[in-house]
């Protein structure tokens, strides 16, 4: 529990060295981080932090943090002058001049990340992840001392307003402990949690805490105990080693109550790290520690021979121990617990001090980590709403995702809930595109079953085999969802040229005219002039997908011919392109304002006197008995237009919640028309009219304005 002391605030540069000396021996470099630390001890003068002591006390505090994952100086230094841009009187070219570019360009980078201006909690994000993807790119030290300045900042986060403290802890289990489990820095990342859960959560953190307190000492001797009969057993068969007890996070504790697991459950799983000097000798252990102590079925997990993408490896068991007790155990060598502990940071003290060939294996994996900021700028790169931008971003990438491998054993990464659809696209795209089934552990799945952890999945392919629209609803990952569409975005794109160039074919024709004499360069420029079309393709386009019609298209050079006066166009407003009529090839359009129908909904068209064809969704009431005058209508799929449409909220009290409700739906990308009440009393109903791209976009709306609890209900209006 020291983690979670407060800071130390007689802390002195000379601890910082200290533990510097420990692994950094050239002395230039040394003097580079005193300097660092006079100049932000300067510049910091007179300046004081909210818990009281003076400001110098944080930026040394990171530096000290920065040491137990072993940073290079140069990451260090600019730990010590990380707040001296921001909150100084100092520019960055003062900076330079005394420190040169790196150094300069770590401080600058961290202070791109602390200044950010938010206006609601998802811009806010994004803007995050954008610079986060920004900072990444330049310098991956960057991360990490805005890592180590938020864990210090959590550390004395008691020393804030209360509410304040919430929004940093959230931040800091939402966004910062998932970037340190991928950059691999386990210890930040579990002090983060702890931290975070104390604030968020205190009755719960200090329930778990004591109840830990409560049985350490039986912990203790029981941990001992089983170290001994290890150390033991490995004796016996000459293998040098060393055990380390090892102690729960109370926040990893938290996640397995909440998943619904006893407290008694979890602290009879005990905790025990072996550590080796090589791989083989991880195996050995482990025979070695099963022969005598019977594993659990199932718990055996290889990450030596199968690394997780974040470069972790170990072998994980849970055994039967002494006097009955579970015990959780995990085998590693050195070099990997180092890795396993300081991740990406352990990387680096490597190639500094044992020479850039000591791990071969640990340079090539370093390659995979940066992976999770791939994935990030990958979906950064799809087309889709900051919503939906940032949702992905939390569920496929920062969110704890499975494992599957390849039959060859490669590693694929894929948020939980993925199947094998996104595991063929992850793999490629064309081998997504050409899938035909998939077989998940010498098994025949359908393309929908959910992967789990450590599944082996083989996709099988058929170069002639093409996607299908139903994938779209299969797949998870909005990345395979968006590949899925664009397929067919082009398909339907080349159905409609070919369909448009068909009835362009037929009607010349019919009016005797030659093909290649009507589509002469001249005619072609005429026609695009007209219709706004960029080329021929796009001319077919029009009259195949129906925003021209054919015989509008010809009258362009043939106007005496023909009896219709002009061509018809319609105005991207128009209804008539979202909706297309069976059997009738150009007719007023209208849609209904008593239910209102919204892009996917089914709908049905009602042949008025005089005023076009009017169109409902199947259940309106008013068109209950009049079934002889409907026709056939279904939805334009290339439609981007908006649908207004009216819904009822129901409340369950009676005080004013329309601000509450607009705001949250504001940040969804609809746009609100207007609100009003309808009935005020006990309880009251909000009519709310706003625009939608279609159902999908609508029913979610309906799930979240549920979501709050003054809501009874939500109904769309129909009069
Ligand atoms: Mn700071």
């Amino acid at each position: 529990m020291s983690s979670l002391s407060k800071s130390l605030d007689d802390i002195k540069i000379e601890d910082v060295l200290e533990k510097v000396r420990t692994y950094v021996e050239d002395e230039e470099q040394i003097k580079v981080i005193e300097k660092a630390y006079e100049f932000a001890n300067l510049k910091h003068k007179g300046q004081f932090r909210k818990s009281g002591e003076a400001f110098i006390c944080h930026p040394l505090n990171v530096a000290l943090i920065l040491t137990t994952i072993y940073a290079d100086y140069e990451t260090i230094s600019a730990g010590l002058m990380h707040d001296v841009l921001e909150d100084c009187d100092c520019t960055p070219e003062e900076m330079e001049e005394e420190f040169g570019p790196t150094i300069t360009k770590l401080v600058k980078g961290v202070t791109k990340l602390t200044n950010i201006n938010f206006s609601t909690e998802n811009e806010y994000l994004i803007d995050y992840y954008k610079k986060i993807i920004v900072g990444m790119s330049e310098d991956v030290r960057v991360i990490i001392i805005k890592l180590c300045d938020r864990l210090h900042n959590m550390r004395t986060l008691w020393a804030i307003p209360e509410d304040r403290q919430k929004i940093k802890a959230h931040e800091s289990l939402d966004i910062f402990a998932p970037i340190a489990h991928h950059l691999g820095i386990h210890k930040i990342k579990s002090e983060l949690e702890d931290l975070s859960l104390r604030y968020l959560k205190p009755e719960v953190f200090y329930d778990i805490a004591e109840k830990l307190n409560k049985t350490k000492i039986e912990r203790d001797r029981i941990v001992y105990d089983m170290q001994n009969e290890i150390t033991e057993l490995l004796n016996e068969h000459h293998i040098p080693h060393e055990i380390k007890g090892r102690s729960k996070s109370i926040y990893s504790i938290y996640n397995k109550l909440d998943k619904g697991k006893k407290f008694s459950d979890i602290y009879d799983l005990l905790a025990l790290r072996v550590l080796v000097n090589t791989e083989q000798e991880c195996y050995l252990a482990l025979g070695l520690i099963h022969s005598v102590f019977r594993p659990l079925p199932k718990r055996f997990k290889d990450y030596v021979a199968m690394p997780k993408p974040n470069m972790y490896q170990s072998l994980h068991t849970t055994v039967f121990g002494i006097e009955g007790y579970l015990f959780e155990i995990q085998i590693r060598t050195y070099d990997i617990d180092e890795v396993a502990e300081n991740g990406i940071a352990a990387h680096w003290s490597y190639k500094e001090n044992k020479g850039s060939n000591s791990n071969a294996n640990l340079t090539s994996t370093t390659e995979q980590k940066l992976q999770f900021f791939k994935s990030i700028i990958d979906l950064s790169q799809e087309k889709m709403s900051n919503e939906d931008f940032v949702n992905s971003v939390k569920d496929e990438v920062l969110n704890n995702n499975i494992y599957c491998f390849t039959p060859k054993g490669d590693v694929i990464e894929l948020p939980r809930g993925a199947t094998p659809l996104d595991f063929a696209y992850k793999i490629h795209t064309k081998v997504g595109e050409t899938t035909v089934g998939a077989i998940v552990n010498n098994n025949i799945v359908p393309l929908d079953y959910e992967l789990q952890d450590n599944d082996i999945v083989k996709i099988n392919t058929n170069k002639s085999s093409t996607p299908s629209k139903e994938w779209i609803n299969m797949a998870k990952c909005s990345t395979t969802k968006n590949k899925i569409k664009a397929f067919f975005t082009k398909n339907e794109r080349d159905i409609y040229i070919e369909r448009g160039k068909y009835t362009l074919e037929k009607e010349l024709r019919k009016r005797k005219l030659v093909f290649s004499e009507f589509l002469t360069d001249e005619n072609i420029k005429k026609i695009c002039d007209e219709i706004h079309a960029d080329d021929l393709d796009e001319i077919y386009l029009s009259i195949g997908n129906g925003k021209a019609t054919v015989n509008g298209v010809i009258n362009v050079i043939h106007r005496e011919e023909d009896t219709t006066p002009k061509i018809v166009k319609f105005s991207p407003k128009s209804i008539d392109a979202d909706i297309i009529v069976s059997g009738i090839d150009k007719v007023k359009v209208n849609l209904a304002n008593c239910c209102n129908p919204v892009y996917g909904d089914e709908i049905i068209g009602y042949i008025t006197k005089g005023n076009g064809i009017s169109v409902h969704r199947i259940n309106c009431h008013n068109l209950e008995n009049v079934d002889e005058r409907t026709v056939d209508v279904l939805w334009n799929t290339n439609t981007n237009k908006r649908y207004l449409t009216c819904l009822l909220i129901y409340i369950n009290d009676s005080e004013n919640h329309m601000l509450d409700i607009v705001q949250s739906i504001s940040m969804m990308n609809v746009s609100v028309d207007g609100i009003q009440v309808l009935g005020r009393g006990d309880k009251s109903t909000y009519e709310l009219t706003c625009y939608v791209t279609g159902l999908d976009q609508l029913e979610k709306l309906i799930v979240n304005i549920e979501k709050h609890r003054y809501v009874e209900k939500v109904e769309r209006a129909m009069r």
